[in-house]
């Protein structure tokens, strides 16, 4: 029979909610016998090869492309959990919205001590993802099924999440892996 599919994206975050997750330490065989991973950067694969169990969100949508990769993880995922404070509030790099987009890009690009920038130039290739006006967590973009909190979830939260949903259990995690006292 067919192993669930499980993918993954780092987007506006600090990758440290995978990091996390590979702290599962010797569960990853357990875990590689219950999965496939699809789309993540765990295996590299850059797009959907088909649907998809569980979607694991790390970040905030800073970008535009962080926009189509949270649609496209909606589209392909049955069930998409947002993991940790980035993907769940902005977190972090929300502090960036109390600034004007136009002061930021200043500060990263022409005013901070270590720039050195002669024509003052702000990079604007067309490759280059547009960025938003602020961070936009990752519910105000998606229907958000779960919610992992913590900066990061524990590697016990992610395991029990993960093995909840793919048993088809409530996810009632105890209070142990879920409080920040
Ligand atoms: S929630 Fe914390 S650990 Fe996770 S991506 Fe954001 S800053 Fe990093």
């Amino acid at each position: 029979m067919a192993k669930p599919k499980v993918a993954t994206t780092s987007m506006c975050g600090c990758f440290g909610c995978h990091m996390s997750f590979l702290d599962i330490d010797e569960r990853i065989l357990e875990l590689i016998e219950l999965v496939d991973f699809d789309k993540s950067p765990i295996d590299d694969i850059k797009e959907f090869t088909g649907p998809v169990a569980v979607g694991l969100i790390e970040g905030s949508c800073c970008n535009e492309e962080n926009v189509h990769v949270l649609q496209d993880f909606r589209k392909h995922c049955d069930v998409l959990v947002a993991v940790g404070g980035c993907a769940i509030n902005g977190d972090i790099p929300a502090l960036r919205n109390t600034v004007p987009l136009s002061e930021c890009m200043d500060e990263a690009y022409r005013k901070s001590v270590t720039t050195y920038n002669p024509s003052g130039q702000i990079p604007n290739d067309p490759e280059l993802p547009l960025i938003l006006d602020r961070i936009y967590p990752c519910n105000e973009v998606v229907k958000i099924d779960y919610y992992l909190p913590g900066c990061p979830p524990s590697a016990d939260t992610i395991w029990a999440a993960l093995l909840a949903l793919l048993n088809n259990k409530p996810l009632d995690l105890p209070y142990e892996l879920i409080k920040y006292d």
